[in-house]
């Protein structure tokens, strides 16, 4: 029997990334813009294949030989004539799947091997009785058996990524280990060279061995090259040891993202723009990590685009040395119809704000706006989609020019479970409205949460020189009725003060707020929900939250008793407020299964949510804002930690609700994305359904154009690193 970790799961949730809103309401020029920025990630992204296991490229070509001659449904007539069960075809298409969207055959997450949940001779009948088959049954046999041994492969060393003996890594050669990569490090510093873009060989030639630096670039030369002399391309003696530092990985996919970002210069919105996709294009064409630095140099000043996008080698965890990126490239969109929603929220902060709990004085002078962009991702490529990012990962421009923070609106809205056997815990009755209204009161909580959350409450502050931005005299704390006796001195801040829990405690505030006004008819009617319809955004809404406040358990540690999560943690704290509230507004029971399993139930009664509900909350936010602007470390700590604990006594036992949860928490989801083609001088968006499915036909359709040339070169490129695998 093989370990279950092993393959995805054939019920793996698998949701549309959902851009189409944002991109049709993108002018002319910036869909054209996106568009090109989106080629050059995808084609740059199959470098990941060959960043993650010698078999992978490989893996990817077979199915896309094969799925171009026939769609999953055609393809599923001949299964069944070759044998396969309903449940071994849907493991196949599982599996592909999940090859497309970790872009190897390790996942993105945790880097452990998956293997289809098929035996291998089914695979084998399958792969045999295609239509690709059919038709080139020469070069299909050696494609299968060039990775089937691999594919199926459960060797200790092949069940994770790692260095040596420890695991597959194609970052380096088979031969390397540690003290390669240490030695190889000291080489790059001494010459001043990242290692962000390369990739280490070891050659043994007789008794001495040499070492082989590869840079990632179209061109091939090993010169240097008119203005990028700083690349030290050649050989180097390095402490006895022999470099050869030299261009040209990946190049034929460096090649094609060159060229896609050339194309995009000219729908460029503005000069910087330009200029930024020039110095990223010289460093994809040359291997220089210098012109890419430079290139995010301008990313940084590229403030508040309406098309934003970064692509490179950039993150190094899956570098079992740590100091190697893997490819990734992103374009997200502003979505113009959410911006417009969100800024009539802030000119409408004036008549809101007086209605959240606490009184006047406790509220800022002026509302001035948080610092949030939201935007929709319209393309991702590489081993995996984040919920939001924070780049650049070069410290010397994040000290120096600094960085962007950017949540990814449409990954955030489906990282909640959409599909209606996915949604845990809740009543039948609930699940088809909370689906329905799922997306809805999303965006509105996330509105109300970053901009009148974050952005209300005032600190009481006395500064250095002993001026008070308050009247000390006149204002009174509403919990004990008395004049305000503490306050910030100086330099101390909200973090300073409220330290381990500032950031969660400040989440939960945010999480209130938005709670509290979203039962505001005048904050529902500016998302446009009015009458029956807002009710049941502002009840899934609370749904919402309850539900969260139980799945949070996941990101408690019973050992250490600590929280992991800051938002998740926020979200038990309100369900253990609305719990406590009592009068039946929100019952949790324990109950078992259909499949005899611990499982659990969590209902909310609507009708008590304007009253019972909005009580609690009200209580509870004053309290918060109350200790926060008054500097009571010591009361807001106490209060915050008492509903934060996790124990198994009292009305409900959350330990063994913790278990359930763990029992119970759905496989990571895998996200199906569009494409975009360009049809006159218009940009079509495809979209495709959220399943197996609709992933793979995504992928075929996306290198549709050059299929059969770039499988060539991806079959060559994995060819010419085989050797350096063998043992
Ligand atoms: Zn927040």
């Amino acid at each position: 029997m093989v370990d279950s970790q092993y393959f995805l799961p054939t019920d793996v949730g698998i949701s549309a990334l959902d851009c189409g809103e944002a991109f049709r309401l993108l002018l002319p020029r910036e869909q054209m813009y996106a568009h090109y920025l989106s080629r050059a990630a995808w084609y740059g992204g199959l470098a990941v294949l060959l960043q993650t296991s010698p078999e992978s490229a490989n893996i990817f070509v077979l199915l896309q030989k094969i799925f171009r001659k026939q769609t999953p449904a055609q393809l599923e007539q001949v299964a069944v004539a070759a044998g396969l069960s309903t449940e071994e075809y849907q493991a196949f298409l599982v599996y592909a799947a999940g090859l497309y969207a970790n872009m190897g055959n390790y996942k993105s997450f945790g880097d452990t091997k998956f293997i289809p949940n098929l035996p291998k001779d089914k695979l084998k009948a399958l792969v045999s009785a295609s239509q690709a088959f059919q038709e080139q049954p020469g070069e299909m046999e050696a494609l299968m058996d060039s990775c089937s041994c691999a594919l199926y492969s459960l060797d200790n060393k092949q069940k994770q990524l790692g260095l040596g003996d420890k695991g597959i890594t194609t970052y380096f050669s088979g031969n390397c280990g540690l003290e390669d990569a240490e030695l190889a490090q000291k080489f790059l510093d001494s010459q001043n060279l990242s290692a962000y873009n390369t990739r280490l060989f070891k050659m043994n030639n007789g008794d001495k061995s040499s070492y082989e630096v590869r840079l990632a670039s179209a061109v091939q030369k090993d010169c240097a090259v008119d203005g990028e002399g700083d690349l030290h391309c050649g050989t180097f003696n390095f402490e006895d040891k022999e470099f050869l530092v030299k261009r040209g990985d990946y190049a034929p996919l460096m090649e094609k993202v060159s060229y896609h970002l050339q194309q995009a210069q000219a729908h460029a919105a503005n000069e910087n723009q330009k200029q930024m996709l020039e110095a990223y294009r010289r460093s994809f064409t040359y291997g220089s990590i210098n012109a890419h630095k430079e290139g995010s140099r301008y990313w940084i000043k590229d403030k508040g685009p309406i098309v934003e996008s970064y692509i490179g080698f950039i993150e190094s965890y899956r570098d079992p040395f740590g100091s190697r990126g893997e490819f990734e490239g992103f374009v997200a969109v502003v979505n113009k119809a959410m911006s417009e929603r969100f800024a009539k929220l802030v000119s409408s902060a004036e008549v809101l704000l007086p209605e959240l709990p606490w009184p006047q004085d406790f509220e800022k002078d002026s509302f001035l706006k948080p610092d949030f962009t939201s935007l929709d991702v319209l393309t991702f490529a590489g081993s995996g989609i984040p919920a939001g990012i924070n780049i650049p990962n070069y410290d010397d421009i994040r000290q120096s020019e600094g960085f962007k923070n950017v949540s990814l609106g449409n990954v955030l809205a489906v990282a909640y479970a959409t599909q209606k056997d996915k949604l845990t815990f809740l009543e039948e009755e609930d699940k088809d409205v909370y689906i329905k209204w799922k997306g809805p009161s999303f965006e509105v909580q996330v509105g109300l949460h970053e901009l009148l959350g974050h952005g209300s409450g005032k600190l009481f502050v006395q500064d250095d020189a002993g001026k008070f931005n308050f009247d000390q005299s006149k204002v009174i704390n509403p919990e004990t009725g008395e004049q305000v006796s503490s306050w910030y001195r100086g330099s101390e801040t909200w973090d300073s003060k409220f330290s381990t829990i500032a950031s969660s405690y400040e989440e939960c505030r945010a999480e209130c707020v938005g709670l509290y006004l979203c039962l505001n008819k005048k904050a529902l009617s500016i998302f446009g929900h009015e009458g029956q319809d807002a009710e049941e955004v502002l009840y899934i809404n609370w749904l919402n939250m309850v539900r969260a406040g139980l799945l949070g358990l996941e990101f408690y540690t019973t050992e250490s008793k600590s929280w992991r999560q800051a938002h998740m943690q926020a979200r038990f704290v309100i369900l253990r407020v609305l719990l406590e509230a009592g009068e039946g507004l929100v019952s949790l029971e324990e109950v078992t299964g259909q499949d005899g399993r611990p499982d659990a139930r969590i209902t909310l009664d609507r009708s008590k949510i304007h009253t019972v509900g909005k009580n609690a909350i009200h209580r509870f936010l004053c309290k918060l804002q109350v200790c926060k602007s008054t500097a009571d470390v010591e009361g807001g700590r106490a209060l915050y930690e008492s509903y934060s604990t996790v124990s198994d006594t009292g009305a409900h036992n959350f330990l063994r609700l913790r278990e359930t949860v763990l029992l119970r928490k759905e496989a990571r989801k895998m996200f199906v994305q569009a494409n975009t083609r360009v049809k006159g001088d218009s940009v079509e968006l495809l979209e495709y359904e959220g399943s197996a499915a609709g992933l793979i036909q995504s992928f075929t359709e996306r290198f549709q154009d050059d299929a059969e040339e770039l499988e060539t070169q991806l079959l060559a490129l994995s060819k010419r690193d085989a050797p350096c695998w063998c043992c």
